[in-house]
């Protein structure tokens, strides 16, 4: 889509700190960290969220890069993966993202 940030930062059409990528996903940090470790997991193509039609091939690549980005990260101990739907769920960026959060114990609080 043209008016979409992340599928520019997909393409490298704008700047980000790129984490793992390959030719269906990439993972970069969060402009604004919310976590010692804040990174975004998103699909190359444009899907509006996860229930968007996302094919199970995308969707297993979105998976394996949460692991390349944990294993990256050092998230040995752990982490939290989120995927706001909406804007009930205060979802701001209408491309398809995980984010996946860590280093530091992250309590009861979702972020
Ligand atoms: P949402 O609220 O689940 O839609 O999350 C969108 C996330 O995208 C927020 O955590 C923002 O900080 C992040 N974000 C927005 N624009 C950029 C960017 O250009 N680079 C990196 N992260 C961004």
């Amino acid at each position: 889509m043209d008016d979409c940030i992340f599928c520019k930062i997909a393409a490298h059409q704008i700047p980000s700190t790129v984490v793992y990528e390959d030719d269906k996903v990439i993972a970069f940090d969060d402009l604004a960290p919310q976590a010692p470790v804040h990174t975004l997991v998103i699909p190359k193509d444009h899907y509006a969220n996860i229930i968007d039609g996302v094919p199970a091939d995308v969707l297993a690549a979105m998976v394996n890069a949460v692991s390349e980005v944990a294993r990256a990260k050092g998230l040995d101990d752990g982490f939290r993966v989120i995927a706001n739907t909406g804007e009930v769920a205060g979802q701001t960026v209408h491309h398809f993202h995980m984010h996946v959060l860590g280093g530091k114990p992250l309590g009861e609080n979702l972020v």
